[in-house]
């Protein structure tokens, strides 16, 4: 009895949190249709192959493994693709939620620990971004993240569904042991394609503006370590299988860094320079993204373990490294920058 369905568990934050549900001692099922996840990020417990928006399905999956829970990643998360195709985004993210929670009520499973992420907020007024600071996204799929929010407290009073949106800020680096880590095509993520441009498996990073309003002009973000996200999934759902209320938490490192910063560190952690050219903003960036995280501390006893900078991109850095091996890649065989782009 201590199944936990994972919507999204092939993606790159859902199998990490399913490898930490299977440590704290639950049986993570997943159910994802493998659009953007991988099926071999699937190590630690089943895999059907599915769309959430396939009710009879997910019936299937309530009566053959009764979860007593479930942890909601599946989504589109392209917030540039979200505005070309809106669409697709309310139907995958929003629609595919009330499928899911209407199968959840067919089946009686009153728990949900859903991504939420610090792109409900849009342009905040100020930084650390705090939990009660307004949410106005500037983007449909910010706005998909903050309809499920809503749609979830409303599921509170009507039908006593409690659940913990965890509004995360950017996941960065790889499970420590080597076994996961993020694979992204194309890739949007900032570490990582700083680390396949030092790599030579890129030509180069594209910086988005040089003018914000930072010390050195360029974006501040807050990174966040990916086993770390995935430990306070498991904390959340304790909670609320212990009788907790519903609630929303950022999930952050609560420490701001510049693209010049991670670019930098790159560089010192590789050894090698990092290619990059300045593009102009992307419209919507705000310049700074930092959260103010104390909540998750307070509210889980959430304590971050790998969200030192230096260890983000050193786990981002070996995964990388083993997944172009893998591929027959290689990323220290001598190919330079600006040869032709390898996907990985
Ligand atoms: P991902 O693309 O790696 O994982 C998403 C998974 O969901 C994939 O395996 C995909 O195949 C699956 N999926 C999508 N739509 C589905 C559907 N209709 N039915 C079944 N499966 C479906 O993304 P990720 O980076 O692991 O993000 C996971 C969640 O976290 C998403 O909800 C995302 O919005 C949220 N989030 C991510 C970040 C980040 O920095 N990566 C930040 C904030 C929030």
């Amino acid at each position: 009895m201590n199944n936990v369905l994972v919507t999204g568990g092939a993606g790159y934050i859902g199998s990490h949190a399913a490898k930490a549900l299977a440590r704290a001692g639950y049986c993570p099922v997943t159910v994802d249709n493998l659009c953007t996840g991988h099926a071999d990020a699937v190590k630690w417990g089943p895999l059907h192959r599915h769309d959430i928006r396939d009710g009879a399905a997910l019936d299937g999956l309530f009566a053959t493994y009764r979860p007593i829970a479930v942890m909601h990643f599946a989504a589109l998360s392209t917030v540039g693709e979200s505005a070309t195709s809106p669409l697709a985004y309310y139907d995958n993210n929003v629609a595919g939620t009330i499928a899911l929670l209407e199968a959840m009520r067919r089946a009686g499973c009153v728990h949900i620990v859903f991504s939420s992420t610090c792109a409900t907020y849009g342009i905040p007024e100020q930084v650390p971004i705090t939990e009660e600071m307004p949410q106005a996204p500037i983007n449909p799929y910010g706005r998909s993240k903050l309809m499920i929010e809503q749609i979830l407290r409303d599921c509170d009073t009507a039908y006593g569904l409690r659940s913990a949106s965890l509004r995360y800020f950017n996941a960065a680096g790889a499970d420590p042991d080597g076994e996961i880590g993020e694979n992204h095509d194309p890739e949007t993520h900032l570490i990582p394609i700083a680390l396949q441009a030092a790599l030579g498996l890129r030509p180069r990073l594209e910086i988005f503006g040089r003018d914000y309003p930072t010390p050195d002009g360029t974006c501040i973000r807050d990174y966040i370590h990916v086993t770390d996200l995935a430990q306070a999934h498991v904390l959340a759902l304790e909670l609320l299988l212990a009788g907790g209320e519903t609630r929303a938490l950022n999930l952050g490192s609560g420490t701001g860094f510049s693209v010049l910063e991670i670019v930098s560190e790159v560089a010192r952690i590789t050894g090698r320079r990092v290619p990059h050219v300045f593009g102009p903003r992307r419209e919507g960036d705000p310049a700074r993204l930092v959260a103010g995280d104390g909540r998750a501390r307070d509210e889980l006893g959430w304590r971050p373990q790998f969200s030192a900078i230096d260890r983000q991109i050193g786990d981002a850095m070996r995964w990388i490294d083993r997944a172009s091996s893998a591929a027959g890649t290689g990323t220290h065989g001598g190919e330079q920058p600006g040869t032709t782009p390898t996907r990985i």
